[in-house]
């Protein structure tokens, strides 16, 4: 058993291995490798993951959401009642600081994900 590099992602693995553990390239239908057909998987693969990151940023924005609908809702109710609420206080401030900070994260992760998609590219 050797070990060699996944021409995907160019991680280490088995050669005797029929999918990268990694990246999940198949290297069962193509016996040999062909460049196009590892530049399309790497482009699947790239949006594949910008497109969960969006599904994540979805899910943060909704977090951000649950915390500042209730905590706009409790202060417009405390300014009609002439007792305006501390907002810094209000539950709602940490739904929105998590989901912020998890948004924060994602486009993070997205800046990093779309850098290593350039960097995978050959140069021309
Ligand atoms: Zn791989």
């Amino acid at each position: 058993m050797a070990l060699v590099k996944c021409p995907a992602c160019r991680n280490r693995m088995s050669s005797l291995a029929k999918v990268c553990p990694a990246c999940g390239f198949s290297f069962d239908k193509e016996a040999t490798i062909d460049p196009e057909q590892v530049k399309l998987f790497q482009k699947r693969q790239f949006r594949q993951r910008m497109y969960q990151l969006r599904m994540f940023s979805y899910v943060a924005m909704t977090i951000a959401m649950i915390g500042a609908i209730p905590m706009l809702w409790d202060y417009i109710k405390g300014v009609e009642n002439a007792q305006p609420i501390e907002l810094m206080s209000h539950w709602g401030v940490f739904a929105v600081a998590l989901g912020f900070l998890m948004y924060l994260g994602i486009r993070a992760g997205m800046i990093w994900v779309r850098r290593n998609y350039r960097a995978s590219l050959p140069k021309e």
